[in-house]
């Protein structure tokens, strides 16, 4: 599909901002110039894909399309069974409303904001075991997103593996930068879950990016295809979830997968009850056709070269420039720190939403704050205390280099700017995940 960007005029755009209170997820899609929010069900589907989706077979019960996606995930992970849902978190919520209770625990690399919410949802407690270096944002580790191994076995100690459910690891990291997990991780994680008897679960939103580095990064591994790998990565667990809308190329699609006929068997009952009969889970028969042919054609390992070298290049010049990233870039976005960008605001002016904002102004460029916005809370106070960031994503197979070399030459412009701006002062805030809505002013 082609699609016409509309240009505006930066008059035009500080016409836009102010309309939206300085909140870039106010501004309507049409007036962004390059969209960078999200790389969530934004990519472009395929030719093959859309000819898929003329051959949905949209039977209610036994569709042939729900045995070619059952077939394409056995393939890929060798699960059992395999449960289609409508997005990631449909897939979450079924599995933590069978496995998770108050009292119960699941650790993870770093658990993904719906995630996370999904286990609080039903009492029990979400634990990030991150390795330590993946708090530095500048030093470099070819496998940033590892779970801490050690950690992970004083916390099964401590808690009890009767009171854990099942681990978890997110490949790749979102929450820590879209960053790898090596193979080795992934095994001596799936060795310890074996010998607690604790069921490893992955969630694998950006299986194939992960895959991708491992084969480009890992001791040993870059003579394997990047498939073997993630076949073999899969064959370490348990069971998994998953977002078609990252490494699937849908817009919109799930999977929860899993080996134990019990929880298969209970998942498919809350299933039915909120999603849909198991054979097509939320989701339309051609729905399930464009996710069984994307789940192949992200293997396709010149596409993955192009989309990793994508990000690679882009924060090469920007680092150039003198910029401060989150490094070594990861997989699907350059994650920029915002309160080394403009150290003359603090953190209470919301450096991270000012960057959003000029970026928008500067070169209609839309990003995400992820800081003080997003984690902060003032009623009842909740100080953040992590990194002030700006994650730019990239939507898969939309945008190409060029578009790329504009981002960086619209970033330069105003990083060169960047004395010369001031802080937002938040006006309106809704009692739950702030950002969507929040309104700012200029101080
Ligand atoms: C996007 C995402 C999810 C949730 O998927 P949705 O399709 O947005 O519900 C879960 N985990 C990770 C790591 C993700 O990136």
């Amino acid at each position: 599909m082609v699609e016409p960007i509309k240009m505006t005029t930066r008059q035009e755009r500080e016409g836009i901002l102010h309309e939206a209170g300085f909140n870039p997820f106010l501004i309507k899609a049409e007036d962004v110039i390059i969209d960078l929010l999200t790389d969530s069900g934004t990519g472009a589907m395929s030719a093959s894909q859309w000819g898929g989706l003329m051959e949905g077979d949209e039977s209610y019960a036994g569709s042939k399309s729900f045995f070619h996606f059952k077939e394409t995930v056995q393939d890929l992970t060798g699960f059992k069974h395999i449960i289609p849902t409508h997005q990631g978190r449909a897939a979450e919520r079924i599995l933590f409303g069978v496995v998770g209770k108050a009292g119960k625990f699941i650790p993870n690399n770093a658990h993904f904001d719906t995630t996370r919410a999904n286990i609080e949802h039903v009492g029990a407690v979400a634990q990030d075991l991150p390795i330590p270096i993946a708090k530095e944002p500048s030093a470099l580790d070819p496998f940033k997103g590892n779970i801490d191994t050690k950690r992970l076995r004083a916390f099964i100690k401590d808690k009890g593996p009767e009171n854990i459910p099942l681990v978890m690891i997110t490949v790749t990291n979102n929450t820590g930068g879209g960053q790898p997990v090596s193979l080795a991780n992934i095994r001596e994680t799936s060795e310890i879950c074996k010998e607690n008897r604790i069921p490893f679960f992955i969630d694998a939103c950006r299986f194939a990016e992960n895959s991708y580095f491992i084969k480009m990064r890992e001791k040993g591994q870059g003579d394997r295809s990047v498939k073997e790998i993630a076949q073999e990565m899969f064959r370490l667990a348990d069971g998994a979830t998953m977002s078609g809308k990252k490494d699937g190329h849908v817009n919109m699609g799930g999977f929860l997968a899993l080996n134990n006929d019990l929880w298969s068997e209970q998942a498919r009952n809350l299933l039915i009850l909120t999603e849909g009969f198991p054979t097509y889970g939320g989701l339309s028969g051609r729905d399930l056709e464009a996710y069984a042919i994307g789940l192949k054609e992200v293997l396709d390992e010149e596409y993955l070269k192009y989309r990793i070298r994508s990000v690679q290049y882009t924060g090469e010049k920007l680092t150039a420039a003198g910029i401060p990233l989150v490094l070594p870039t990861g997989g699907h976005a350059i994650y920029i720190d915002a309160l080394n960008f403009f150290p003359q605001i603090p953190r209470e002016q919301f450096p991270g939403q000012v960057l959003c904002c000029e970026l928008y102004l500067a070169g209609g460029i839309r990003g995400v704050e992820i800081g003080t916005v997003m984690f902060g809370k003032s009623k009842p106070a909740v100080e953040y205390q992590g990194l002030e960031l700006v994650r730019l994503a990239l939507p898969r197979r939309v945008y190409t280099q060029s578009h790329m070399d504009y981002v960086c030459e619209v970033l330069i412009e105003v990083f060169k700017n960047r004395k010369t701006l001031k802080g937002l002062k938040m006006v309106y805030e809704a009692p739950t995940l702030r950002h969507f809505t929040a309104q700012f002013i200029q101080t």
